[in-house]
């Protein structure tokens, strides 16, 4: 038994799988406790039956349920050790109605929720702590409140830890751009062979100015490679089938999911260990 413990905070059931799938499972596989926090039930996702949230139907509360199953399965496949769940309800995409809602995660006080994070990692203590940039990686409110939340947390504690950032690197994203431009092709084409006119949903913004969500490759600290567990990843992506079922990631064979997703990138925000320029190893410096 190591006595080493990672703890990532996340916005949605979903996005430990995106970002930290491979991390969690190869950090599992190595004996370091791993511990998921995961700030809101999702209930904006989409309904079983794939009506989005402005649709009259949705139910926004069978959509938390599902996913929280979802996310339990997830969990189980990465080997993730303790499933905290923040319970916030989900703020929606930066604009919709239900950033306005008392109960979502946009509008709790930072204070409130950092002093309920901050409770789990002391009792933790993980000398790695993962959550996204101040721009929530592309956005979303969910995912910057998380970051607000995580950095006011880690003012509250009694040691350093590790912060890292998820990232991907412009050169990774130029790539990953194309793929989600060909998607975004292939459903418009899928719709428009079903009657639907949908608004092209467009790149994320903020204040309508679009999102760059790469990061220069010289500023990533931390390149993992997880091409040994992106089975794992996969099963757990699979796993959240009303999200993401009919993504572009489901859609590659797991041979060419292991070639394309067999890296997970990080930013190091605090370095209480000293590192210098790029690890391998998320405990670089622990062990
Ligand atoms: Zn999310």
């Amino acid at each position: 038994m190591s006595d080493l413990t990672f703890l990532a905070v996340h916005a949605h059931p979903d996005d430990e799988a995106t970002s930290t799938g491979g991390v969690y499972r190869l950090l599992a596989d190595q004996g370091v406790r791993t511990v998921l926090v995961t700030c809101t039930n999702g209930e904006c996702g989409d309904d079983p039956d794939g009506a989005k949230p402005d649709a009259d139907h949705h139910d926004g509360d069978l959509v938390a349920a599902v996913r929280a199953k979802e996310l339990d399965r997830a969990v189980e496949v990465l080997g993730i050790d303790r499933l905290v769940r923040l319970g916030y309800r989900d703020s929606g995409m930066m604009g919709w109605p239900q950033n306005d809602d008392p109960e979502c995660f946009w509008a709790t006080s930072v204070d409130e929720a950092a002093s309920r994070l901050a409770g789990v990692l002391l009792q933790e203590r993980p000398q790695v702590v993962m959550t996204y940039n101040e721009f929530g990686f592309y956005g979303h409110p969910d995912h910057i409140q998380a970051n607000r939340v995580t950095r006011a947390a880690l003012k509250l504690l009694d040691y350093e830890p590790t912060l890292y950032y998820n990232a991907i690197p412009n050169s990774v994203m130029a790539i990953m751009r194309a793929r989600w431009e060909e998607e975004d092709r292939r459903r418009a084409e899928e719709d428009a062979a079903k009657g639907i006119v949908r608004e092209p949903e467009g790149p994320p913004s903020v204040d309508g100015e679009p999102i760059d969500m790469g990061t220069a490759d010289e500023l990533i600290g931390a390149a993992i490679d997880v091409t040994s567990v992106t089975d794992a990843k996969y099963d757990a992506l699979a796993a959240h089938a009303s999200q993401i079922g009919d993504s572009f990631w489901l859609k590659m064979t797991r041979d060419e999911f292991r070639a394309a997703m067999g890296t997970e990138w990080f930013v190091r925000v605090t370095n209480p260990r000293g590192l210098e320029g790029r690890v391998t190893d998320l405990f670089a410096g622990y062990r």
